[in-house]
């Protein structure tokens, strides 16, 4: 499936073939027919070179270019991956004998301590870019349950041209990520919506269908954007290089399988990638269709892990035009974790080893455990660590008995000023807030 060095076009999932540039697919966001944008093919990217870098943003900065050549300056590029990506990510190894070869890659090293940060900032780069070069104005929508949120208003915060108007549930997110959501960014304005989650995502759906609203230049940045599949490519190549690996497998807790698809376009593009484990908490379509079920989404659960409550993941219909049914299900095993079985990995990981794990990572470290006495396999794991302890207090607390410590980086959060305004949940509040009053 891989191709020589010229850079892909996209298409829509639902169409046989189609000639998009990035710059159109990053800045749709959705195809019209309602499919999500795929690469027409993946370039290989040449190992000898990764294998080598000096350093993550050199490494970036390469791999990314094999992808976006054709429609991006190397100076540009260069300057968007210094601005977008420029925070460690360590690859550590926990001790113990029934741990051997099992290690954490730390995603939660950004601004707002999660793994979207890979994905955000640089989408919100590439946008700015793109749009400056069309003088055109954007208002990113976004509906979030949490993580997702804070990582786009802190990627897109600032950059000319771009306005980014937040939705998340009222009373629904923790009280570290309502203030990283809510703190005061220039060019953001975030709303506490007096609903749920879904009240939300429906609220931004409606708003893509209403003329007067389009008129903004509306545009979104969830986690279907192609912008932020890309750059979710380059970690699983860092960990590969920081560990000097032959052949790994990764671990990837997982609610709408962006990340997942990451790797997957990783693997296509040669990455030695023996098999992934799709980490799941109570929401288990994806594990329940690996193992032979049918594609009848389900309604979301609330759990301990919740930037993972997904019951019909966003990428499932990417993931499988880009793999089909048979080598997905032989890519990828899967398996779903209760909280209770959450609580006990966090509890086990952390007398056994030391390591402090944020829940959505021991979802993913109690997946590995499963995975090596099913198969037997013993080849070197890697498991994203796709968020930082220090977001989930509460979760450490009933599970360690201490609270995590606080990252000086987020402790910053709390010395900010906060903007927020009430919002009810219909379309009709939301025109009247984004909307000049008519006249
Ligand atoms: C978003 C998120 C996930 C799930 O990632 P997907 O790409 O949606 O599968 C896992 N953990 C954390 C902490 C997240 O914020």
């Amino acid at each position: 499936m891989a191709s020589a060095s010229i850079h892909p076009q996209y298409r829509s999932t639902r169409a046989e073939k189609g000639a998009f540039s990035f710059e159109d697919a990053l800045l749709q966001g959705l195809a019209s027919d309602g499919g999500l944008f795929i690469p027409t093919a993946i370039p290989a990217l040449d190992e000898s070179t990764w294998r080598h870098a000096s350093t993550f943003e050199a490494m970036a900065k390469d791999a990314l270019s094999t992808w976006l050549s054709g429609e991006i300056d190397a100076a540009t590029l260069e300057e968007i991956v210094s601005a977008a990506l420029s925070f460690p990510v360590p690859l550590v190894p926990l001790r113990g004998e029934e741990w051997g070869d099992v290690y954490v890659l730390e995603l939660f090293q950004g601004p707002t301590l999660s793994f979207k940060d890979f994905g955000a900032r640089t989408m919100a780069r590439l946008m700015a870019h793109f749009v400056r070069s069309r003088r055109q104005r954007l208002t990113i929508l976004v509906a979030t349950s949490g993580d997702t949120g804070s990582a786009v208003a802190d990627g897109f915060a600032g950059l000319a041209d771009l306005e980014v108007v937040l939705l998340y549930p009222k009373g629904q997110v923790s009280d570290v990520q309502e203030q990283q959501l809510i703190v005061e960014r220039p060019g953001v304005r975030s709303f506490a919506v007096d609903g749920t989650f879904d009240d939300c995502q429906r609220m931004v759906k409606a708003a893509f269908l209403d003329s007067e609203l389009r008129q903004l230049g509306l545009s979104s940045a969830n986690s279907i954007n192609i912008g932020r599949l890309l750059p979710q490519m380059l970690y699983y190549l860092w960990a590969i290089r920081e560990g000097r690996f032959e052949e790994v497998v990764f671990c990837v807790p997982s609610g709408n399988l962006g990340n997942l698809t990451g790797g997957t376009m990783a693997r296509l593009a040669g990455a030695p990638i023996r098999q992934f484990i799709a980490a799941h908490n109570a929401n288990d379509f994806f594990p329940s269709y690996l193992f032979g079920g049918d594609e009848a989404y389900k309604a979301s659960v609330r759990t301990l892990s919740n930037a993972m409550d997904v019951g019909a993941p966003s990428n499932f219909k990417r993931l499988k035009s880009l793999l089909g049914p048979e080598e997905l299900r032989s890519w990828v095993w899967g398996t779903s974790v209760t909280d209770k079985e959450t609580l006990h990995a966090m509890k086990h990981v952390y007398h056994s080893t030391g390591y402090v794990a944020d829940p959505h990572t021991a979802v993913g470290l109690e997946a590995v455990s499963r995975y090596r006495a099913a198969t037997g396999d013993r080849t070197p794991v890697v498991v994203l660590s796709t968020a930082h302890p220090a977001k989930f207090p509460d979760t450490i607390r009933e599970a360690l008995g201490f609270e995590p410590e606080r990252p000086e980086r987020l402790a910053q959060f709390w010395d900010r000023p906060i903007a927020v305004e009430a919002m009810n949940p219909t379309l009709e509040a939301l025109k009247e807030a984004l909307l000049p009053a008519a006249v």
